[in-house]
Parts: structure tokens; sequence; C-alpha cells
């Protein structure tokens, strides 16, 4: 029996899991993946806004996590698959077999890429679908690009393409971007960039050959009866992100997005389950948010078991 168990190791699980180790509680970190870290893996630009540290990308940003998180007192298990929870009972069943029962459970499970379910999506992952335009936007230098989405992530990458690509073409599915107006001005002026709104990828495209690359792109616009073709050399895709909350579906009050309802205390409907970071919809998903809602849940946890 532990007292807590904390399910996604990344900036939230983390910080949730030094606070344990702080606070001196019996803890267990569940990650699926075979790194801890979460979306900081995927973060190729500078992090200039987490008070204390300024690093060239997430990756660095980790290692400083990692430096503190070495020296606590927590057991830590990565690729694991957890097969079954019951959270009223806190009893959690790994695809191994394992049984685990715990005082606590904190949901740190974070978000992903939400994805288009298009032909080409997943077959072209490392042949043309570009996974970040600050890490790969060389690569891509001299073709002609297109680039789903319309939301910040989208217009930035969109913005870092055109400064090495002859023609980045925007694809949107609204009427308005949703962009902040600092990029959509920027958008609009930049002569490699073309906009098309109302306007939607239906399948990505390749070569016959062995080496199979993205080769073009069928969009179908506003009013029009059939798609046409585009060549493009390489696409990127930024259409929001996803709740990793599956596995509670049933259990936990989620809104209509998917992502887990917590009070202030970080607490879900269901005692002594908790949910922290991106996973709980914060109004601003942010790395010292997720830090900050580790910290919160954790010594809500330690005031509860001292007091019994
Ligand atoms: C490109 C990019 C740039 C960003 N830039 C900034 C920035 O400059 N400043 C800033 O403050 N924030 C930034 N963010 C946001 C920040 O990274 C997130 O707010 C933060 O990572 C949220 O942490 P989290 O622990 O809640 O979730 P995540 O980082 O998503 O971690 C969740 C973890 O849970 C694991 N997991 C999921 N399901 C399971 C399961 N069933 N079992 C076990 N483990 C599971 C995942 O594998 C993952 O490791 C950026 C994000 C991106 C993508």
């Amino acid at each position: 029996m532990h007292d807590v168990i904390i399910i996604g190791a990344g900036p939230a699980g983390l910080s949730a899991a030094f606070w344990c180790d702080d606070l001196g509680l019996d803890t267990l970190v569940l990650e699926q993946d075979e790194k801890v870290g979460g979306q900081l893996a995927g973060i190729y630009n500078p992090i200039e806004n987490y008070l204390g540290l300024r690093v060239t990308n997430g990756q660095e940003m980790l290692e400083h996590f990692s430096a503190r998180i070495d020296e606590a007192d927590f057991d830590l298990w990565t690729n694991v698959e957890i097969e079954n929870i019951d959270l009223k009972a806190r009893r959690i069943i790994l695809r191994s077999g394992e049984e685990l029962q715990s005082i606590s459970i904190i949901v740190a499970t974070g978000v992903r890429r939400r994805q288009l379910g298009i032909p080409g999506e997943s077959e072209f992952v490392g042949r043309g679908i570009i996974e970040s335009a600050a890490r790969d936007a060389q690569l891509f230098a001299g073709k002609d690009v297109c680039v789903i989405g319309g939301g910040d992530a989208a217009a930035e990458n969109a913005l870092l393409l055109a400064e090495v690509c002859p023609t980045v073409t925007l694809v949107h599915r609204g009427k308005t971007l949703r962009a902040r107006r600092e990029f959509t001005e920027r958008l609009q002026v930049n002569h490699c960039i073309t906009i098309f709104k109302e306007s939607q990828v239906q399948s990505i495209l390749g070569g016959d050959n062995d080496g199979r690359r993205v080769e073009a792109v069928e969009i179908l616009r506003a009013g029009a009866i059939k798609p046409f073709q585009m060549a493009v050399g390489g696409v990127l895709i930024r259409i929001g992100v996803v709740p990793n909350t599956e596995l509670f579906r049933g259990q936990l009050q989620l809104d209509e997005q998917g992502y887990i309802i917590t009070g202030r205390d970080h607490e879900t409907g269901v005692a002594n389950i908790f949910a922290i970071g991106d996973v709980s919809n914060p109004l601003a998903p942010t790395i010292s948010g997720a830090t900050g809602a580790g910290a919160t849940a954790v010594k809500v946890i330690a005031a509860r078991l001292s007091s019994h």
C-alpha cells in the first residue's frame, strides 16, 4: 500500500513526486513512455517564462528537473501500461498483471496532439510530416509546404517555415484564425504564406516507390464539390490537443472536451483522487501551472494523512 500513486511523469507528475519526497510520503510514479518529461520532450524552442531557469529547449529543462529528481526518494516505473483502474477502491492493475494499491492517486496524464484521422497522416510520419518547424525547418528548406490549423501553434510554425520555404499554405477549417493578433498580422504580410480559410485537407499523398514521401495534399475549399491536389514536400499538423482521460471515463467527472473537473485543491469528485496539470484543463496550460498544481495536491494529501 503506497501513500500516493502518481500517473504520468510530465512536469505536473514529477513536481508532485518531488513534493511527496519532501513531505515524506511513500510514492510510486507510473509513466507509460520510456522516458519522463511529457510534453517537454517536444519543445524545441527556448523556454524563457519559467522563473529561475532560461533554457534553449524542453530537453534542457528536463535535465534541470532530473538533476533534482534524481536526488529524491520515490519509485518511478516507466514503460508501464495500466490495464484497469478502480478509482473508488484506489486499485490499479497493470498489463503485466501486477496489482497496486494506494491511499491517494494523482492523475497527471496531460494531453496529446489531436489527430486529423485522414489518409497519409500516420503513414508519412518521418517521411514528410514535419514534427516541429523549430527543429526541422532546415530539412524542408526550398520545399513548398502545407501547415494545417489556425491557432497559435500553426501560425508560429508557418512563420518559421516561411523563413526557408518558397511557399507555405496554411489550411484552416474555420472562418477566422484563432491565433493571437501578433501572429495573424505577421501571417498576412508575409508574401510566402497563403491562407485557405474554411478549407480542409482530406488526404496526404505520396509517391509509389519504396522510399515514399509526402508529395501532395488534397484540399477541399469552401463551396467546392471536389478537392484539388496541391504539390507539397512537407505537411505540419497543429489542430489542438486532447486530454489523456480515456482510462478514467465513467469514473471521474469530465467536462465536454474530456478534461477532468477538480476543485481548488485539485481533488476530483472521487475522494482521494486528484488531477493536476494540463489534464485538468487549466485556464493557461503552463509548466509553472503544472508544477504548482503538483505542490498543491501533495500538500493537501499530506495534511490529510497526518490528521488521521
Ligand atoms: C511545443 C510546446 C511548447 C511549449 N512551450 C511552453 C513554454 O514556453 N512555457 C510553458 O510554461 N509551457 C509550455 N508548454 C506547455 C507545457 O509543456 C505543458 O503545460 C506541461 O508539459 C504540462 O505538464 P503535464 O505534466 O500536465 O502534462 P504532460 O507534459 O502532457 O505530461 C503527461 C505525462 O503523462 C504520461 N501519461 C499519459 N497517459 C498515461 C497513462 N495512461 N499512464 C501513464 N502515463 C501516462 C505522458 O506520457 C506524459 O509523460 C509548451 C508545450 C508545447 C507542446
